[in-house]
C-alpha cells in the first residue's frame, strides 16, 4: 500500500516536472520588464526595494523616484542610500490630505516626473522605480498617456517597477508582470502603530 502510495506520488512528481521543464524551455526571451505593484494590501513597496536589493547583487545600476511621500526617515531610504550603484530621489511633498494644497503637489510631481523621465531616458540604468506613482494619475496631476509613452521610449533592456493602489486599467494593459496584493488583515486596524523594520 504504502508503496503503491508512493509509486503514485513518483509518477505525479515526473508529470509535474516535465510540465515545469516545458515551461522553463519555452521562456526564451530576455527584455526590459514593466512590473506594476498595485492592490490595498501591504507589501507593494517593500516588494519593489526586494528587488532593488536583488538588482544591486548582481551590479545592475539603479535609479529611485519616490513620489507623495510620507516620511524622510525610512529604513529603505538609510539603507540604499549607502549603497553604491543607486540614486535615490524624494519628490512627492508628503500625502496629499497632509500637505492640502493642489498647486504645490502638482508642482511637486511635474519634477518627480522630469526626475524619472532623465532615468527612463538613461541605458547606463538598469532599473527604475517609481514608488507610490499611481496616486498621480489618480488625483490628475500626472498625463498617463505621456507617462505611458516615457515609459515605452525607454532602453529595451531597462526594468521599471511601479507601486501604487488603484493602478490605472491602461498601465495594468500596458505592463508585463501585474499583482494585485490584497489586505486581508493589517495590525493598524488592531491599534498598532507602524514598527520601524517593516512598516518603514
Ligand atoms: P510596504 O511599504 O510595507 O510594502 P505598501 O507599499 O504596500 O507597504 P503603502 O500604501 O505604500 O503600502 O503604505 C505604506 C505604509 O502603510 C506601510 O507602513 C504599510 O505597513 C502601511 N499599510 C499598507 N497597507 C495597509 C493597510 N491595508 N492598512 C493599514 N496600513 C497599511
Ligand atoms: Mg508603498
Amino acid at each position: 500500500m504504502t508503496q503503491e502510495r508512493a509509486q503514485r506520488h513518483r509518477a505525479r512528481m515526473a508529470r509535474r516536472k516535465a510540465r515545469v521543464d516545458a515551461g522553463i524551455a519555452a521562456a526564451q526571451q530576455d527584455k526590459g520588464l514593466l512590473l506594476v505593484l498595485t492592490g490595498s494590501g501591504k507589501g507593494k513597496s517593500s516588494s519593489a526595494f526586494g528587488m532593488l536589493a536583488r538588482a544591486l547583487g548582481h551590479g545592475l545600476r539603479a535609479s529611485v523616484v519616490q513620489f507623495i511621500k510620507g516620511r524622510s526617515d525610512t529604513g529603505e531610504e538609510a539603507f540604499f542610500r549607502r549603497q553604491p550603484g543607486v540614486d535615490w530621489q524624494v519628490c512627492g511633498e508628503g500625502f496629499t490630505w497632509e500637505t492640502q494644497d493642489r498647486e504645490r503637489d502638482i508642482a511637486a510631481a511635474r519634477t518627480g516626473w522630469a526626475v524619472a523621465a532623465r532615468a527612463l531616458a538613461d541605458p547606463a540604468v538598469n532599473l527604475v522605480v517609481l514608488d507610490e506613482l499611481t496616486y498621480l494619475f489618480s488625483y490628475g496631476y500626472l498625463d498617463l498617456s505621456r507617462a505611458l509613452a516615457d515609459i515605452a521610449a525607454r532602453p529595451p533592456m531597462q526594468h521599471v517597477i511601479i507601486t501604487g493602489r488603484a493602478a490605472p486599467q491602461a498601465l495594468i494593459d500596458a505592463a508585463d508582470t501585474v499583482s494585485d496584493i490584497g489586505d486581508l488583515k493589517h495590525a493598524f486596524r488592531a491599534g498598532v502603530r507602524a514598527q520601524p523594520g517593516i512598516d518603514w
